[in-house]
């Protein structure tokens, strides 16, 4: 049995949204797991609250841990307390990983499939780059683009027929965008009116009418509209013909999701910024999932994704893996994938795969013709590069160690 002794995070300039963590076992392992938004509090809380409760703690008997991180009282839903502890689960199952040398997913239960279709979310290389989270601010337009980055969020806005052109090239055949959004911003998403939406479907409408059902296509809403008016856009986005609609209303309210989906054929999706399990289950207990979204850096890893994942089998529902952050979470997911019945697709953004994800890991998990599957190795099967560790712009190393 090896304890818990050391947890380090890093921050980077170039990507200050993200946050890794490595733990360091009594036996010299050491695991990687990563987290999203929010870095620099997610980083304060490991260390002033976090590592005191973890440090000298089994490190195989990550349910314990899982347990045993979890805040006595004033802590709900996804806040930084999960995040912190969704990073350090991925980094536990990565240490078991390494130290029984095996793939995570042989330690999650075993293969069910050796690898998954993927989807792209069509952002561009320097999306969700800036302090200023879940605003057109933050779309990375304003910067500018090397001509082999990917441009897909000006893409889609500008040239959605070539985006979809050059994804089916590649062996996508399914993409998700999100051109709602400014008008949502525009109106604190309490109106749409006729030219805007017009305008918000025309990328659909475009890629539709060029490439039929060789692409699938499906919407992102952010969570930003009000009922009536998500409504509306869902009923719009129906005619077109959607693989799914995500986060249609902001993810408190499961009746007005029920409420929805009794007028909307397309099927509903969410999840992926609402918590663990038991913050899901109201919204199954809706019976108006059609897909259960879940990112692993802020469910609360891989124990609580598996735990997510039965519940929704249990409702006949299919869940998805989200990618919209980093190579670890990434990495990670496709691994839960490997093992989980239910999952149906995972999500990457290939601007953010092909464009600095290899800067940061020494490995990643491939991609070939539409699906991708592990890195060879064991545990997650990457670690964080060497030199990212010492980069200049690598501009918060901290530690908690015992022993
Ligand atoms: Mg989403």
């Amino acid at each position: 049995m090896s304890t818990i002794t050391e947890l380090i995070t890093y921050r980077s300039e170039e990507h200050p949204n993200l946050l890794w963590l490595e733990v360091n076992t009594k036996d010299g392992v050491t695991g990687l797991g990563e987290t999203f938004f929010a870095a620099e509090a997610v980083e304060a809380y490991i260390h002033s609250n976090l590592a005191p409760m973890v440090l000298g703690l089994p490190a195989e008997d990550i349910e314990l841990v899982h347990h045993k991180s979890r805040p006595y009282v004033g802590f709900v839903g996804a806040g930084m307390e999960l995040r912190a502890r969704s990073a350090l689960d991925i980094a536990l199952w990565d240490a078991l990983g390494k130290s029984v040398n095996l793939p995570l997913s042989i330690l999650l239960g075993g293969r069910i499939r050796h690898q998954i279709p993927v989807y792209n979310t069509c952002a561009g290389n320097r999306y969700v780059r800036g302090p200023k989270v879940g605003s057109t601010d933050n779309f990375g337009l304003d910067k500018p683009v090397k001509q082999e980055e990917f441009d897909d969020l000006n893409s889609f806005l500008n040239d959605p027929v070539s985006l979809a052109a050059s994804l089916l090239e590649m062996g996508i055949d399914s993409m998700k965008i999100w051109p709602f959004d400014y008008a949502a911003e525009a109106t604190q998403g309490q109106f749409i009116g006729p030219s805007e939406l017009a305008k918000a479907l025309k990328p659909f409408e475009l890629i539709k009418k060029k490439y039929g059902n060789k692409m699938q296509l499906s919407a992102e809403l952010h969570g930003m509209w009000n009922l009536p008016e998500s409504l509306i856009i869902c009923q719009a986005l129906d005619e077109i013909g959607m693989r799914w609609i995500e986060d249609p209303v902001f993810l408190t309210n499961a009746d007005g999701v029920r409420e929805l989906k009794r007028a909307v054929r397309s099927r509903i999706a969410l999840g992926e910024t609402r918590g663990g399990a038991d913050d899901f289950k109201i919204f199954l207990d809706t019976g108006a999932l059609g897909l259960l979204i879940l990112d692993l850096g802020w469910c609360g890893g891989l124990t609580e994704a598996r735990r997510c994942a039965a519940l929704a089998g249990a409702y006949q529902t299919p869940v998805a893996a989200h990618d919209c952050n980093g190579p670890v979470v990434l990495t990670a997911s496709v691994h839960f994938c490997q093992s989980t019945k239910n999952a149906y697709v995972q999500e990457i953004v290939r601007a953010f795969y092909y464009g600095w994800y290899d800067e940061i890991v020494t490995q990643l998990p491939p991609i070939k013709e539409g699906k991708i599957t592990v890195p060879e190795g064991p545990g997650l099967g990457l670690e964080l590069l060497d030199d990212f560790k010492k980069r200049k712009s690598t501009f918060s190393r901290k530690s908690n160690k015992i022993g």
